[in-house]
């Protein structure tokens, strides 16, 4: 920092000092917020929309900083990506999750997979081991994962697809059109269902993005797999997705992702039979 003559090297520096010293305490907290018990989940309800019952629970991860307050997933799972502790938080949340779910008779636990998580050796037998553990029936546990893990070895992945599969649990595609190719990938690997992205739902007064929820609708119907509509937030979206035959929903317009504790009772109304 001495030898710094140029102009810009001296402007950057105590800004790249501040961030690296925000990563670095970031990452330290988090090696202990497992042990702390400082990690939550909140749930969102999935909704078939035909009949609004509730199928099933999206689980998302916050992080509940001692000082920083509820931190959300896109804040920290980065960096926890980065340094491979996304490996434990990623065990941490499955376990949870399933604990959960397995309380909540009937119910879908739908839980994200972290590109790092899928690419690890043990995940299958990870995942079916805390199957075991839990009791939870292996059809009411759906991973989601997104596009990129299929990206770079896509004979691994469907390897390992297929090792998910017939342990039983069902696999979702999520954030479906926001990644690369993925008309093709649809019909190579085994997924039950396709969550449309919530930047098409968003933008569902435009023709273009009108076109392409009812033809990833269209598309899901011909490969029998279940189409999820996420971010849903208003009456006149709900109403083109029933319109088109999306069979779920997820969405403010439903419900917020909230603590077990605060969903439990909504869920008695809810979920009908
Ligand atoms: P995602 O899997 O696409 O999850 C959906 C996100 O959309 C959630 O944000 C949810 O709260 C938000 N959302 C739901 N309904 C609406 C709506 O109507 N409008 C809007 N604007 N947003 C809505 P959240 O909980 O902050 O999670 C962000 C991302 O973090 C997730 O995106 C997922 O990629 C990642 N994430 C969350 N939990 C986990 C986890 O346990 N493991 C891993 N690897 N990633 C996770
Ligand atoms: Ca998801
Ligand atoms: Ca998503
Ligand atoms: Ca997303």
């Amino acid at each position: 920092a001495k030898q710094a003559g140029r102009g810009t090297a001296r402007r950057f520096e105590p800004f790249m000092d501040q961030e690296l010293r925000m990563r670095r305490s970031l990452e330290h907290d988090m090696r202990q917020a497992i042990a702390k018990d400082q990690l939550v989940l909140h749930y969102q309800p999935l909704v078939q929309l035909h009949s609004g019952e509730v199928v099933g629970v999206e689980a998302l991860v916050r992080w509940n900083h001692p000082e920083r307050g509820l931190v959300p997933p896109n804040h920290f799972i980065p960096l926890a990506e980065d340094t491979g502790l996304i490996l434990s938080i990623g065990e941490w949340v499955l376990r949870t999750a399933c604990q959960q779910a397995a309380q909540w008779p009937g119910l879908v636990v739908a839980v994200n997979l972290s590109p790092v998580q899928f690419k690890s050796r043990d995940l299958v037998e990870t995942v079916s081991q805390i199957l075991r553990e839990t009791g939870l029936p292996p059809g009411r546990l759906e991973l989601e994962i997104t596009e990129s893990v299929l990206l770079h070895d896509s004979a691994a992945a469907l390897a390992v697809l297929e090792r998910l599969k017939a342990a039983g649990v069902r696999i979702a595609m999520d954030d479906f059109g926001t990644g690369y190719s993925s008309l093709g990938y649809l019909n190579s690997f085994p997924f039950d269902k396709i969550k449309i992205d919530q930047s098409f739902i968003r933008d569902l007064d435009a023709e273009k993005s009108n076109a392409i929820v009812r033809s990833v609708v269209s598309l899901g119907q011909s490969l029998k797999m279940i189409t999820t509509a996420e971010g849903v937030e208003t009456v006149g979206q709900a109403e083109f997705l029933r319109q088109v035959g999306c069979e779920q929903v997820q969405g403010y317009l439903y419900s917020r992702p909230l603590p077990a504790e605060q969903l439990a009772p909504l869920l008695l109304g809810w979920v009908q039979g």
